[in-house]
């Protein structure tokens, strides 16, 4: 996954291999570049029986892609792929080639029948937007199927939990600074519960004083712009956290509030461009504001 990860267990040590071994083994179903996964058998001839947690994934991925109005798009990789997030090798498409390449994204296309992909022709498909809450996921169950009832898990900044610390007491989780020093922008206080966060410091580069990072609005075939510079999602399911967080991030804080508003099971913090923050009910207890967020306006979003 391309990440840093850290896990943290209280119980077996040895549980701590079985768990690097689970992961080692969803990456190398799910990547996108390694050239024996499931995704790089549908990318490359189209129709492909993939794995039963590829086909899990998929299916739930394609239901937020509907869900979210296709501000999640899995099938949006060859604009990801002309930016050069994939390689480093960043250009700036030209808006023809972008124009042209947004004709193929379109996730109604996707077909998963059983455990068999097809996707048409000029289509490529990447889970890299929901694969580690996924992976988090499945760690977190097995762990908790072998008596741990206390564990941490960071994969790339995503933090999901077993249970609270051993002690009781919540796990307090930090928010990075969007502007990518190192900071934190508040922390959040969860148990038994997933934080996962996206952001345009995450991964871009800069072309003529204008920054490009890795989430693409699939409306504009462009990096979105729509006003946030990051959001963090906190729920019970890893994938679905990750998933909302790359989504609403997407929609931009409007649309963000309004689908909080009808449904949906999860909580979020939302930093806006202008330093100003947006957190969601539930959170509003459970959220600090820190560093140069310290004295931020703070709106709660409410259920109503
Ligand atoms: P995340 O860090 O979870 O927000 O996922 C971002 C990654 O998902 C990017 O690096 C791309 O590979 C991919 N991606 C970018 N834009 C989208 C989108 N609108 N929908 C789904 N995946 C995306
Ligand atoms: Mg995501």
């Amino acid at each position: 996954m391309d990440t840093v990860m850290d896990l943290t267990v209280y119980g077996d040590e040895e549980l701590l291999t079985g768990a690097s071994a689970l992961i080692n083994s969803l990456d190398a179903k799910l990547s996108v570049t390694n050239e024996n996964s499931d995704i790089y058998a549908v990318n490359s001839g189209k129709t492909a029986a993939v794995s039963k947690e590829t086909a899990e994934l998929i299916s739930f991925a394609l239901s937020i892609c509907k869900k979210t109005g296709g501000a999640l798009e899995i099938s949006i990789y060859p604009i990801v792929r002309a930016f050069g997030f994939t390689t480093g090798e960043y250009r700036v498409p030209a808006a023809g080639e972008v124009a042209e390449l947004l004709q193929a994204v379109d996730y109604t296309k996707i077909s998963l029948e059983g455990e068999t992909v097809t996707i048409p022709e000029n289509m490529l498909i990447d889970l890299g937007s929901v694969a580690k809450g996924f992976t988090g996921d499945k760690v977190l169950e097995y762990l908790k199927e072998n008596g741990v009832e206390s564990a941490l898990i960071n994969l790339g900044g995503n933090v999901q939990t077993l249970g609270a610390k051993p002690d009781g007491s919540a796990w307090k989780v930090a928010i990075a600074d969007p502007s990518g020093d190192g900071g934190y922008a508040g922390a959040i206080e969860i148990a038994n519960k997933c934080m996962i966060t996206s952001g345009n410091y995450e991964r871009f580069f800069e072309q003529d004083g204008k920054r490009y990072h890795h989430i693409i609005d699939p409306k504009t075939g462009y990096p979105a712009d729509n006003g946030l510079v990051s959001v963090t999602v906190v729920g019970e399911s890893g994938a679905l956290c990750d998933a909302l967080s790359t989504a609403l991030f997407v929609m931009g804080p409007e649309a963000a509030a309004e689908f909080y508003k009808t449904g949906g099971d999860f909580e979020a913090v939302l930093i806006k461009e202008d330093g100003s923050v947006l957190v969601t009910e539930g959170l509003k207890a459970a959220f600090t504001p820190l560093g140069r967020y310290k004295d931020a306006k703070v709106t709660v979003i409410t259920h109503d």
